[in-house]
C-alpha cells in the first residue's frame, strides 16, 4: 500500500496522456503555449472566477501574490503556524515579515481571535506596518472566511488565500481559489489537483492584480517583451504540464467524490477513538489529507500499530513554522502558540486518495482499532 497511488491514477487517464503530451511536442511551444490558455481559461470556468495566472509552483504563486500586491520589506504579514513552510516561505522571498498565529484546535485553520491579538501587537510595536493575511485552506478545509473577512476589514488588509491542498473544495457554495484579494494554488503531483512536476496558479476577479501577476512571472516584462517594467521572476507553467492538467481536471469532479467517500467512511469507523474531521454543512473539503488525533493515547502507539503491519502514514506537520529554524531570528519560543505546538506532537494522516480499494480500507481501519 503507498500513501499516495499516483500509479493508479495514470493508469486511468493514460492513453489521454500521452495525446496530449504528443500535441505539445508536435507544435513545439513549450513555453506559454496554447494549452496553457486553454488550462487558464478552463481554470477561471471551474473555480468561477475571472483570472486565473499560471506559474511554476505554489510557492512562487504565493510570493507573486504578495509582489503584486505590492507587498515587501516592513510589511507584516500574518500567517498561521500550523502549516507547510512554503506558506511563510513566500513572505521572506517577498522581502517581507511573517507573524504567526495559532490555529483552531480542531479546524486546523487559522484562528481569528489569535489573529487580532496579534495585529494590535504589530500595530502597537511599530516597527513593522500590518498589510496581509495569508489564510490556508489546510488539508483541503476552506478556512473561516466568515470570520475572518471582518477582521481584514476592520484593520484594511489584504486577504491572500493560500488554496495549495484545496482546489476543488467548497464553502458557502462557492469554490476554493475565490477568497479575498487573490487566491494561489499547487499543482504539485500529490495535491489534489497535480500534475507531473511542479506547477502552480493564482486566481483573482482584479485585472490590475492579473496584469501584474502575468508581468511578474515572465522577468517584470511589459507589452513587450524585452522591455522591463520591475524586477520580476521567472516562473511559468510548462505547456507540457498543462497539457497534463487539462486532462486531469476533467476527472477531478469524479476524484473529489471518491474522496469524500473515504472521508466518510474513515469517520463514521474511527470517531469514537480519534477526533476526525467534522465539516459542518456548509463547507466540502478537497480532502488532501484525512488527519486525525487519538483521543486516549499517545500518536506513537498508533503509529507503531501501523508499521507493524506496513501501512503508510504522514505526519503534517512536525515543527510549527514559529519553532523551524529557518525562523529563529524572529525570536518565538516554545509555548507562544500552544494550539500549533499541541497539533504538531498529536497529528497524523492516513492514506487518502481516489483510488483505494475496499479492503485497503478496511485494513487501515482495523489497525487502528485493534
Ligand atoms: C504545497 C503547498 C505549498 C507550496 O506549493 P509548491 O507547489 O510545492 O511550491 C504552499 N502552501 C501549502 C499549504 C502547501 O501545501
Amino acid at each position: 500500500m503507498r500513501f499516495v497511488e499516483l500509479g493508479r491514477q495514470h493508469h486511468e487517464i493514460e492513453a489521454n496522456v500521452n495525446k496530449a503530451i504528443q500535441a505539445v511536442l508536435q507544435h513545439g511551444q513549450f513555453i506559454l503555449g496554447p494549452e496553457v490558455t486553454t488550462l487558464e481559461d478552463r481554470l477561471c470556468d471551474f473555480i468561477g472566477v475571472k483570472y486565473a495566472v499560471t506559474v511554476a509552483n505554489g510557492t512562487d504563486a504565493i510570493t507573486i501574490s504578495l509582489m503584486a500586491l505590492g507587498i515587501g520589506h516592513g510589511a507584516a504579514v500574518f500567517v498561521p503556524a500550523f502549516t507547510f513552510f512554503a506558506t511563510a516561505e513566500a513572505v521572506s522571498i517577498a522581502g517581507a515579515t511573517p507573524i504567526f498565529v495559532d490555529v483552531d484546535e480542531s479546524t486546523f485553520n487559522i484562528d481569528v481571535r489569535s489573529l487580532e491579538k496579534a495585529i494590535e501587537n504589530v500595530s502597537a510595536l511599530g516597527f513593522l506596518t500590518p498589510k496581509a493575511v495569508i489564510a490556508v485552506d489546510l488539508f483541503g478545509r476552506p478556512a473561516d472566511y466568515a470570520a475572518l473577512i471582518p477582521v481584514i476589514n476592520k484593520f484594511r488588509l489584504h486577504l491572500i488565500e493560500d488554496a495549495a491542498q484545496s482546489f476543488g473544495a467548497k464553502s458557502d457554495g462557492q469554490l476554493a481559489c475565490n477568497f479575498g484579494d487573490i487566491a494561489a494554488t499547487s499543482f504539485f503531483p500529490s495535491k489534489p489537483l497535480g500534475c507531473y512536476g511542479d506547477g502552480g496558479a493564482i486566481f483573482t476577479n482584479d485585472a490590475n492584480l492579473a496584469r501584474e501577476c502575468r508581468s511578474i512571472r515572465v522577468h517584470g516584462s511589459g507589452e513587450n517583451k524585452y522591455r522591463n517594467l520591475r524586477i520580476g521572476m521567472n516562473s511559468r507553467l510548462d505547456t507540457i504540464q498543462a497539457a497534463v492538467l487539462l486532462v486531469k481536471l476533467a476527472i477531478l469532479p469524479d476524484e473529489l467524490s471518491a474522496r469524500d467517500r473515504l472521508a466518510r467512511y474513515y469517520s463514521k469507523c474511527l470517531g469514537e477513538e480519534f477526533h476526525v474531521p467534522v465539516l459542518p454543512k456548509n463547507l466540502q473539503s478537497a480532502w488532501a489529507q484525512y488527519t486525525v488525533r487519538p483521543k486516549n493515547r499517545p500518536r506513537e502507539e498508533c503509529l507503531t500499530q501501523l508499521q507493524r503491519v506496513a501501512i503508510p502514514y504522514g505526519i503534517f506537520y512536525e515543527t510549527p513554522l514559529h519553532l523551524q529554524p529557518a525562523f529563529s531570528h524572529l525570536g518565538y519560543s516554545s509555548g507562544d502558540l500552544p494550539n500549533s505546538e499541541n497539533l504538531s506532537r498529536q497529528v497524523f494522516s492516513l492514506p487518502m486518495h481516489p483510488y483505494i480499494k475496499h479492503d485497503e480500507r478496511e485494513r487501515i481501519v482495523a489497525a487502528l482499532l485493534d
